[in-house]
């Protein structure tokens, strides 16, 4: 082996062994206390019939919330938390039905809400928006094998009916990124919005803020006219992607911060402020989202190349 190639391999392995921390890190189970895993128990949706909620607050410690649709035929489920999941999801709905998990939904591609994918496919359909396939694989890089991709993918719309169950996934613009899908409990008239819409706090008491994964092609400019297209649809109860359950009412209520956050940036553009002014300049503390400033000054870079 030359002295290039030997060094060539070296940074491979540097890296390769780089990555793998960064993903332990991000996946490593943490300690609950008896109170955190009581909080995250899975519970019925009141007034939903066959629906239920295994709940999730943040991407760290708890996941995305997971909505369970029981039938007689099977259970659908949208969203799986971390790759350690798996078995604490079979568990919990285990604990509420004799049914198999058929079908799993994807909100999106994120590893705290399509994490154990790859530990359902042997028995279960995985479905995801095609940009969700499309990123995880680009994420993995060309050498990994496509561990936990959607085998089924779709555009705009798909539906899954079983038993006396209809669940309709919607994807209606960029957001969040640009494969997220908001995923309507037909009969229910129960939504679960991923990550494009989030409420309250982590559960180490710090505050969720919108995050635009601009890696993954999300975007600032289009997440309002996203979120006027879900509120048209029908519902009445609502999943956030991370947070407790909700009315349509706060969605609009964090449509409206969202407009507000733009138009605000908008308008310093307008007035000249250059990037390294615009975290100075920009006053969003009202609406109580802690944005770090990179993220402010990339929401500037996008709404400022338009
Ligand atoms: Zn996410």
């Amino acid at each position: 082996m030359n002295n290039n190639l030997l060094k060539g391999g070296l940074i491979s392995l540097l890296l390769l062994a780089l990555a793998t921390i960064g993903l332990t890190t991000a996946q490593q189970r943490p300690t609950l206390t008896p109170e955190q895993l009581e909080r995250l128990t899975i519970r019925p949706i009141p007034g939903k019939e066959g629906l239920y909620l295994m709940p999730g607050f943040d991407g760290a410690m708890s996941g995305g919330n997971v909505a369970v649709r029981v039938t007689d035929e099977g259970v659908i489920i949208v969203d799986n938390k971390f790759s350690y999941s798996y078995e604490d999801i079979t568990r919990q709905v285990a604990s509420v039905t004799d049914q198999p998990i058929l079908y799993v939904l994807n909100t999106h591609h994120h590893f705290d809400h399509a994490g154990s994918n790859a530990s359902f496919m042997p028995r279960a359909q995985v479905i995801g928006h095609e940009n969700v396939r499309i990123n995880m694989l680009r994420n993995q890089g060309p050498s990994a094998s496509p561990d936990g991709a959607p085998r089924i993918t779709y555009n705009d719309k798909t539906s899954v009916h079983l038993g006396n169950a209809e669940v309709e996934a919607y994807h209606l613009g960029c957001g969040h990124t640009n494969g997220d899908s908001a995923i309507l409990f037909t009969d229910q008239r129960t939504i679960h919005t991923g990550d494009l819409f989030i409420w309250g706090e982590r559960m180490d008491g710090s505050t969720l803020a919108p995050f635009i994964d601009y890696g993954n092609g999300g975007c600032a400019s289009d997440w309002v006219a996203t979120l006027d297209q879900i509120l048209a649809l029908d519902f009445d109860t609502v999943i956030p992607g991370h947070g407790p359950l909700l009315r349509k009412a706060e969605i609009r209520i964090f449509r409206d911060k969202f407009e507000e956050m733009v138009s605000r940036i908008r308008a310093q553009i307008a007035s000249g402020t250059t990037r390294a002014d615009i975290v100075q300049e920009l006053d969003i503390a009202d609406l109580n989202w802690p944005l770090a400033p990179d993220r402010i000054e990339a929401i500037y870079d996008e709404l400022s190349q338009q």
